[in-house]
Parts: structure tokens; C-alpha cells; sequence
């Protein structure tokens, strides 16, 4: 995409520096609540004051939001605060409503970036309004579609557009309510120029315990911020209980979270992080022209097997490969996952080269 999409610098925001930190409850419940945990989130400093006024619940019959009610609760807590006001919008309806309301960030939930036609009719709706709008990754591992949604914002004219990263659901269980897949935010961030990034670890984790060190790790990715889920009684919650902190625990947080430079400050560090990184990528050259030297291999073999009428998988032979890797992963203080992967990827593709010797030439 040849994109104007601006850096955050250009945002307006107040307490721009990054980390940004946006948070609030997933849904907005009471003038009681929303104002409660406003004031509390605006004296730890916390700049921008999120709430689901429309809730997307994947099943009916679930707390559904209090509607258009609760944008006059936000700005009260504007009123009272000076934070910025930021929620969900689904559709079209959503839009108008929010924009009446003078809420300063949108976001495109996750079910909503799954869906092309409900964000072709979002992005139609604010053509020559450009304002921010923060895009949440679909909720299946398809950056495809991640990229189309910012991809029809922008063709409206929005050029204030973030990712922002809640993870991916899967089939497999696994200690995150949504996968974070770390690998394809900093994909789509490749591909996007500008693009800031921000992380929502209340929806990766799906619990308390897990928040502080998603967040963390967001902030070693160089995201530039953070949307964490706060409520002034996080166990009362309508939605999304477990995953809540009170204000005071995303106190804590904020102060224990390292936010490490782009560069080191002094000299020397820089400099041997220099020198260290000339050392990588020399080894990187070595792996690339081993491996291919040994996909040359792969294809010779492959020629062997075409002439001989020999089948390509030979399991003993990949086995016992598998099981001495696995030793010298060991040996080498190398983590045997890591190796397992790396095999398994090696080993997929030579048997793609060979299939296209025995079928193709
Ligand atoms: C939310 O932010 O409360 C929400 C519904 O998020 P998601 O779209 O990531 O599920
Ligand atoms: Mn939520």
C-alpha cells in the first residue's frame, strides 16, 4: 500500500510520548462506574479513556452494552478529566452516533475486521471526517484481511490509523484466551509504512496474571502503546471480568514496565550492539548459503529417486534424522523446539523441490 498514513506524532494526543496509554472498562455499565474508574485512570495519568458502548458478544444473550447512554457518561469523564474518549463502532449506526458524541478515536472491534462489508460501509460513513481510527487484528490469523480493513480506511481518506493487536483465536488451547502470534503484527508493520502499532493485552491474556508481561513484550516489539482493560470493580464486570485491572494494579504495571530505547544512549553500547549485529549477520550469510547448498542436495536426491522410481518420504530415514538433531540441539544449549521447527521447515521444503523434480521435470 503507497500510504500517507501519519505517525502518531501527528495525532493530537495528549501524553503522547510512547508508551500511549489507552484504558477504561470493556463496556461502559453505570454513570456510577464509567465516572468512577474515569477519575481514578486520569490520576494515575492515563491519557485516553476507552469503553464498549455496543458489545460484539459472539453469542446472544450476553451483556449486549448500554448504547448511545453511555457516550454521555464518557463526556462526563471528558468534562471532569481532559482524557480522550475512544470506543467500538460495528456499523454504520455506531458511526454517527460516536461522531455526534464527539468521541475523539474510533476502533474497529475484532469480528468487525473479519468482515469486509461492514468495514466498507464504516470506512464509506467517515469519508471527509479524518479521524483516528484504531484497526484491531480479525480474530483468525489472517493478516490478509488485517491489511484490507486499513486498506479501505484509508481509501476513504483516513490517514490516522493504527493497528491494534488482541491476538487470534485457534483451535489448539493454549494459556492466551487469544493467541498473539507475535510474528504478524510485525509483518503487517513491514508492509505498512507509519503504521504505529498498539498492543490490547487484556484480550491476548483473557486473565489478570498474564497482562504485565504481554505488556511488556509489546513494549521490547517497540509498539507504541498499550489499551488495557480497567475497571473500578474488575470482578463485578459485565464483560470481560477476569481480564480487567483495577486502576491501582494498572498503576503498578505502568510503573514496572522497562520502555527501552530505539538506540542506547552511551557510545560504547551502541557500538558493540554494532559490532554484534555485523557478527549476526555474518552467520546469517553462512546459514543462507548452507541451506542452499543443501536444497542442491535435496534436488539431486530427487533425481536419484525420479530415475530409480522411488518414493520421496522415507520416515526411518527422517526419523532418525529427527531424533539426532534433537541431541545435538541439546548439546548445543539450543532449545529443542526451535531445532524441531527449523527441521520440520527444512524438511517441508525438500520435499516440495523433490516433488517438483519427480512431477515437473
Ligand atoms: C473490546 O475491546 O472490548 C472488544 C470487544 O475487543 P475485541 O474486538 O478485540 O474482541
Ligand atoms: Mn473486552
Amino acid at each position: 500500500m503507497n500510504t500517507n498514513i501519519e505517525t502518531l506524532n501527528n495525532w493530537n494526543l495528549k501524553n503522547s510520548d510512547r508508551p500511549i496509554i489507552i484504558a477504561g472498562p470493556c463496556s461502559a455499565e453505570s454513570e456510577e462506574q464509567v465516572i468512577d474508574t474515569g477519575d481514578k485512570l486520569h490520576a494515575i495519568g492515563v491519557g485516553i479513556f476507552r469503553a464498549g458502548i455496543w458489545k460484539p458478544r459472539t453469542r446472544p444473550g450476553c451483556f449486549e452494552g448500554v448504547g448511545s447512554v453511555g457516550l454521555e457518561w464518557m463526556n462526563i469523564v471528558k468534562k471532569r478529566t481532559g482524557m480522550l474518549l475512544t470506543t467500538e463502532v460495528a456499523n454504520v449506526k455506531h458511526v454517527y452516533e460516536a461522531l455526534k458524541a464527539g468521541i475523539d478515536i474510533l476502533w474497529i472491534g475484532a469480528r468487525t475486521t473479519a468482515s469486509p462489508f461492514a468495514v466498507q460501509e464504516i470506512a464509506e460513513a467517515l469519508k471527509g471526517v479524518n479521524i483516528p481510527v484504531m484497526v484491531k487484528n480479525p480474530v483468525n490469523p489472517d493478516i490478509d484481511l488485517w491489511y484490507g480493513a486499513i486498506e479501505r480506511l484509508h481509501n476513504s481518506g483516513i490517514t490516522k490509523i493504527a493497528g491494534l493487536h488482541r491476538g487470534f483465536s485457534g483451535l489448539s488451547k493454549s494459556k492466551y484466551r487469544n493467541d498473539p502470534h507475535w510474528q504478524l503484527p510485525i509483518k503487517l508493520r513491514q508492509q505498512i509504512k507509519n503504521i504505529p502499532i498498539l498492543c490490547d493485552p487484556s484480550h491476548i491474556a483473557g486473565n489478570r496474571e498474564l497482562i504485565p508481561s504481554i505488556s511488556q513484550k509489546a513494549m521490547d516489539l517497540n509498539y507504541a502503546g498499550l489499551m488495557i482493560e480497567s475497571h473500578n470493580n474488575p470482578d463485578k464486570a459485565l464483560s470481560d471480568a477476569k481480564q480487567q485491572l483495577t486502576p491501582k494494579q494498572l498503576n503498578n504495571l505502568l510503573k514496572n514496565l522497562i520502555i527501552r530505547d530505539k538506540k542506547a544512549k552511551n557510545t560504547k553500547a551502541q557500538e558493540s550492539l554494532e559490532e554484534l549485529r555485523v557478527k549476526i549477520d555474518e552467520f546469517d550469510d553462512v546459514i543462507l548459503e548452507a541451506l542452499s547448498n543443501r536444497m542442491e542436495i535435496s534436488k539431486k536426491i530427487g533425481n536419484v529417486k525420479k530415475e530409480n522410481n522411488i518414493n520421496i518420504i522415507q520416515a526411518n530415514r527422517w526419523n532418525n534424522i529427527l531424533k539426532d538433531a534433537m541431541e545435538k540441539a541439546k548439546e548445543n544449549g539450543l532449545s529443542e523446539k526451535f531445532v524441531s521447527n527449523f527441521y520440520e521447515s527444512v524438511h517441508q521444503e525438500s520435499i516440495n523441490l523433490q516433488n517438483d523434480v519427480l512431477n515437473n521435470s
